[in-house]
């Protein structure tokens, strides 16, 4: 069996070896932390002092490493690091038709300017949603694009938007305690679908935005008028936003 447990003075560390061990752990520890590359409570822990009575670390477990080739998209489970996501979509983007992969190449370039590639190698994309952070590089994108989340806990899953209900509040997101989030779907983009994301940062490599931004927007076939627009913006509010207004007065221009 790979499940382990270390208890220690002050940290009780679980690693289920299945998914299902998983949810019911998270079920019975609903303040449990969850921790899959370690890159974001690694810092809590050591500069900001947090402790966690009881860590989870999921990161064997099939399913939350599992990647999906379906009509639609890619379906990534939530442990996929930063890098292995990263391969995938370079493949997908070298062999799929160019107008699919407008959200791939936009994730891409987030990931390119992302952290370095020490931390992308264990960085997990499941630890970048749900840490929630506003200037979070890739959840504009993922919000620009329509992805998709499934959470799930020990009684089922649920499919949830990545819209800006998702994140409820600074680095709060729409999940309850008990659940932990499965996967997340990156869609193809559509014909005449254009996407493009942008990072601020005081350096270019290894450094955390100032702002970054990403905008999809849908032409209807054969013009150059608006049909559907969507501008997410990261590091402009507690959470990552939607610019709204701006989308629906330029619809139809
Ligand atoms: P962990 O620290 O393991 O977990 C983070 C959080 O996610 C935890 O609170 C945990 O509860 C939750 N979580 C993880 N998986 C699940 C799951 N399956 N279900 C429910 N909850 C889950 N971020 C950027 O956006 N851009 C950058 O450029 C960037 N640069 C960085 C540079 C450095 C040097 C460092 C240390 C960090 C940087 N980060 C950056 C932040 C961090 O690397 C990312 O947010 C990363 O994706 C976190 O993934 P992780 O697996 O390490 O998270």
């Amino acid at each position: 069996s790979r499940s382990l447990c270390f208890i220690g003075e002050r940290t009780t560390w679980l690693q289920p070896e299945s998914l299902e061990e998983f949810l019911l752990l998270k079920w019975k520890h609903p303040d449990a932390r969850v921790v899959v590359g370690n890159t974001e409570v690694g810092i809590e822990v050591k500069f900001k002092n947090m402790v966690y009575p009881v860590i989870l670390a999921p990161g064997l477990i099939t399913e939350l490493n599992a990647v999906m080739h379906t009509e639609d998209g890619i379906v990534f489970g939530a442990a996929c690091t930063l890098s292995h996501m990263g391969a995938v979509l370079k493949e997908a983007v070298q062999s799929l038709p160019p107008h699919q992969t407008e959200v791939f190449q936009a994730v891409l370039e987030q990931l390119r300017w992302f952290a370095g590639q020490q931390i992308r190698n264990v960085a997990a994309v499941g630890g970048n949603i749900m840490t929630a952070s506003p200037i979070s590089d890739l959840n504009p994108v993922f919000m620009a694009a329509g992805c998709k989340l499934t959470l799930m806990d020990k009684d089922g899953s649920r499919e949830v938007q990545m819209d800006d209900s998702f994140f409820t509040g600074y680095r709060k997101t729409a999940a309850q305690p008990q659940e932990i989030l499965l996967s997340i779907h990156i869609p193809y983009s559509k014909k005449n679908q254009f996407i493009s994301a942008f990072k601020q940062s005081p350096r270019r490599e290894d450094d955390i935005s100032i702002v970054t931004a990403a905008m999809s927007v849908i032409f209807s076939p054969g013009t150059d008028i608006v049909k559907d627009l969507r501008l997410s913006y990261g590091g402009m509010a507690p959470v990552t936003v939607l610019a709204k207004k701006t989308a629906n007065r330029l619809l139809g221009r």
